[in-house]
């Protein structure tokens, strides 16, 4: 039981680092692109994703706290 613990406090002090390097992930709605691209006659055209406003891009968890101070 100890060991899962130790294991855990590791992960999360990895994660805690790992969040202040790269706060962000991709955007899993559109993939990381930003946009969707529109099938069929319109192909040329695309569209912004209303999940991440068209960035790609989603705040992991937690990022929060390193990205409040601008
Ligand atoms: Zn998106």
């Amino acid at each position: 039981m100890g060991f899962i613990i130790i294991v855990a406090i590791i992960y999360f002090i990895g994660y805690y680092f790992s969040l202040k390097a790269y706060p962000f992930t991709k955007c899993k709605h559109c993939n990381g692109r930003g946009r969707f691209d529109a099938t069929g006659m319109y192909s040329y055209a695309f569209g912004r994703c209303g999940k991440c406003g068209g960035t790609g891009r989603k705040e992991r968890l937690g990022a929060r706290m390193f990205l409040s101070k601008k």
